[in-house]
């Protein structure tokens, strides 16, 4: 599914160096690596703020805090993500409204959320995700934004260096969250996350919040959280950074090489899902939709070929959200999707003939 060893030969001596001087300033927790990862992916975001936490879940409800949600508010989000997307909301207080997704890229649908926001009187934000590397609609999310007066979060998890119309995620909010999680495009070698912000007063909070709601040492405004970033950590990201555009750029090559092996195949029961024409898609994954999705998982497990399923359960059907009232068949498209949504092996490194064997196992199956 993923090999992490290959990119990291790449660029095993320039982070073996990095840990080291990280070691021997013996800055264990945030410090000057962390504020200069900061500050540089700020820069490659396009975004006046960055502030750096402990995971992509902690920079989520960071963002929904620092952007003032509150006890009884609704957050409007997708019920096609990670789990975090809407345990962040709960875990600030907040009630999440969950709309259903395109058809076409399963993201978040702006017109399902238009209906929520109709509907609803105390929504106060919504939180589109950037699902598998692919921007959701931005400019119909921030005209909602405009024209109901509400807040927009992007789940930017899968989506560091990702755009829409030439703007990148991170910026195309009023907050992001990302994930640096080992397997995300852009990863640590643990945990971490981030906020980016334009907001001045915002990223500030979040700097607040992250650090036990503390600007003064021992003096406490507000709860917040343990919620640093280690200062290895900070060293790894800024090497990293330096490399994921042209990893982004390899995703994408590697992407439209599965496109063209699936049209030669012909497979009538294999539908790779569609890149809207504003997005710079990243492919965090490659997705298709398949018949017989299990079986086919299985087959393909048999010949050695992994493949995963992002997501089995839509989380508006997690037993810890039965809570929220949603009955099964409430949100179709994400129900259906969950059903034959299939990651294909997806990381810089892989090569022609390791994803033509890929197809070709996929095309034994169905023949
Ligand atoms: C990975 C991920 C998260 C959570 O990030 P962690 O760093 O694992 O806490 C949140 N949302 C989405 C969409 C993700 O893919």
């Amino acid at each position: 599914m993923l090999d992490l060893r290959r990119g990291y030969e790449q660029i095993r001596a320039e982070i073996l160096t990095a840990i080291e001087h990280a070691c021997d300033s013996q800055q264990f927790v945030l410090g000057e690596q962390v504020a200069a990862f900061e500050r540089e992916a700020a820069a490659f975001l396009g975004v006046p703020r960055a502030v750096a936490c402990a995971s992509g879940t902690d920079a989520l409800w960071l963002a929904l805090l620092g952007i003032g949600i509150e006890a009884g508010d609704v957050v409007i989000t997708t019920p096609f993500s990670f789990f975090a997307t809407v345990s962040s909301i709960v875990r600030a207080g907040a009630r999440p409204v969950l709309a259903d997704i395109e058809e076409a890229t399963l993201n978040l649908d702006p017109e399902q959320v238009e209906k929520c926001l109709r509907r609803r009187h105390n929504v106060k934000a919504i939180m589109p995700v950037h699902l598998y590397g692919q921007c959701a609609d931005m400019a119909a999310f921030a005209r909602l934004g405009r024209d109901y007066g509400v807040k927009i979060v992007e789940d930017a998890a899968q989506a560091f260096g990702a755009s829409w119309h030439d703007h990148k995620a991170g910026g195309l909010g009023d907050a992001a969250g990302f994930s640096f999680y080992p397997t995300k495009n852009l990863s640590a070698f643990g945990d971490g996350g981030m906020v980016t912000t334009d907001n001045t007063a915002v990223a500030e909070r979040i700097t607040m919040l992250r650090n036990h709601g503390s600007r003064r040492r021992y003096h406490h405004e507000a709860l917040g959280a343990n919620s640093r970033m280690d200062g290895i950590q900070g060293a790894v990201l800024r090497v990293k950074l330096k490399h994921v555009a042209r990893w982004n750029e390899q995703r994408r090559a590697r992407a439209a090489k599965y496109d063209r092996l699936f049209a030669e195949a012909g497979l009538p029961q294999v539908k790779p899902l569609a890149t809207a024409p504003p997005a710079y898609h990243i492919f965090h994954q490659y997705v298709i939709r398949v018949e017989r999705r299990d079986d086919l998982r299985q087959f393909l497990a048999a010949r050695r070929i992994g493949s995963e399923v992002y997501y089995p359960l839509p989380l508006h059907l997690q037993p810890c959200f039965t809570y929220l009232g949603y009955r099964e068949g409430e949100l179709p498209v994400a129900e259906r999707a969950a059903c034959d949504v299939l990651a294909l092996p997806m990381f810089p490194e892989i090569t022609d003939d390791e994803q033509q064997r890929v197809v070709s196992a996929i095309a034994d199956f169905y023949s």
